[in-house]
């Protein structure tokens, strides 16, 4: 059983990461960001809350984020292990979501906190447009489409995220840097972080973090 948190700040890598973790471990991803966004998408009473905070580059609120986690925790398909991406975000959500583990029987094992500079991180956010209609994310640096401003899948108009605007990008890093950096010396402070420069290939951060998780503990 892996129960796993990815931790670092927006760009960083961590979808794409935990992506390639889910196929290695067979076991699910829960991103709490991914969840929120089809909420919004659906209209649905916790999307409509969210939506301004989401797209101003706030954090929503503790609670909401908690009760999502701790329902998708609850499902038979995390009885193998987890992979949480972008949620603990602040040291009352890593409170809580020790709570729920306990309750549960259960702790998290390792703690993979990815870091790059933050111009690098600004030249990955800003430069990412995604398919409203199908979903599909390009950068129109590292993964352009085919023709500009069109999905190659569905040749639906890509756009900008809302929260992808250089603006709100700022916002939410400095947010990071305020209510969730210190994480870093939380998990550190439990003997459970491992942490892995996130500039490289994504192959390469594949093997570090695997390295780093398969390393006795410190
Ligand atoms: P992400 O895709 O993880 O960058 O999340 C996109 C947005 O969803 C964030 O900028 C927040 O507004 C919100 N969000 C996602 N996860 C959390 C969380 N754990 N706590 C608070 N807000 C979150």
């Amino acid at each position: 059983m892996t129960n796993l948190i990815l931790l670092g700040p927006p760009g960083v890598g961590k979808g794409t990461q935990a992506k390639l973790l889910i196929e290695k471990f067979g076991i699910p991803q829960i991103s709490t960001g991914d969840i929120l966004r089809a909420a919004v998408k659906e209209l649905t009473p916790m999307g409509v809350k969210a939506k301004g905070f989401m797209d101003s580059g706030a954090l929503v609120p503790d609670a909401v984020v908690i009760g999502i986690v701790e329902e998708r925790l609850a499902q038979p398909d995390c009885g193998k292990g987890f992979i949480l991406d972008g949620f603990p975000r602040t040291v009352a959500q890593a409170d809580a979501l020790d709570q729920v583990l306990a309750g549960m029987r259960r702790g998290i094992d390792h703690v993979v906190s990815l870091a790059v500079e933050k111009a690098e991180l600004l030249r990955r956010l800003t430069g990412r447009r995604a398919c409203p209609k199908c979903g599909a994310v390009y950068h129109v640096e590292f993964a352009p489409p085919k023709s500009a401003d069109r999905c190659d899948a569905c040749s639906g108009e890509l756009i900008q995220r809302e929260d992808d605007k250089e603006a709100t990008i700022l916002h939410r890093l400095t947010v990071y840097d305020e209510q969730t950096a210190p994480l870093i010396a939380y998990y550190g402070g439990k003997g459970l972080l491992r942490s892995v420069d996130g500039l490289g290939t994504v192959d390469a951060i594949q093997a570090s973090i695997l390295s780093s998780i398969e390393a006795p503990t410190r």
